[in-house]
């Protein structure tokens, strides 16, 4: 079976009978446990599902649908090409509308995230934000948060973006007091 579809089928369980363990699934399937903890890892990242001891959970989505396709920092509606998603020590995930709110909502709460995810610009491809490479002040405007922030997976493909559009790139260590420092208005460019 290939691993999209073993997915599909996890997926499937998970949604029907809530809560799993690995152990079970490598049986039923008949690969390693080590195979279905990279199923699940996707599946996490899916945001489907999370890990609990020996097992797995449904992400219950208790959050009504107003509130799952509105940013949690600003309520403004998601465009899941910006969205910007904070996994909280309780379980719950935390969409937000762009990366300026993700790390605003971040920063807010503080060791309560466990992770957090975004999505390349370009390519759409889901990267874990500490990876992610921060582009600012580009003259491409998406409509969504000011100072905008885009994430992208390649700090060769941001640079790339820069050179048609302008901007600056920043990684995860900097672009949170950069943007605090932009909002509050000391932001100095150093050019100047
Ligand atoms: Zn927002
Ligand atoms: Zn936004």
């Amino acid at each position: 079976m290939l691993p999209l579809e073993r997915r599909k089928r996890i997926k499937k369980l998970i949604l029907e009978r809530k809560n799993l363990r690995i152990s079970d699934l490598s049986k039923e399937f008949g690969v390693s446990e080590m195979t279905i903890h990279r199923d699940v890892k996707a599946l996490e990242e899916e945001g489907v599902l999370t890990k609990t001891f020996g097992g797995i959970s449904l992400v219950e989505t208790d959050v009504n649908e107003q509130q799952k396709n509105h940013c949690t920092y600003c309520s403004r509606a998601i465009n899941e090409k910006l969205a910007y998603r904070l996994i909280l020590t309780n379980n719950n995930i935390e969409v937000t509308c762009c990366a300026h709110c993700g790390l605003l909502r971040q920063q807010q709460l503080g060791n309560q995230v466990i992770q957090a995810i975004c999505s390349d610009f370009l390519r759409q491809t889901t990267i874990s934000a500490p990876l992610a490479w921060y582009v600012t002040d580009t003259t491409l405007h998406m409509g969504c948060c000011h100072p905008q922030i885009l994430t992208f997976e390649w700090r060769e493909h941001a640079e790339k973006f820069v050179k048609g559009f302008g901007g600056k790139i920043y990684s995860y260590e900097d672009i949170t007091e950069v943007l605090l420092k932009k909002m509050s208005g000391t932001f100095q460019c150093k050019n100047h």
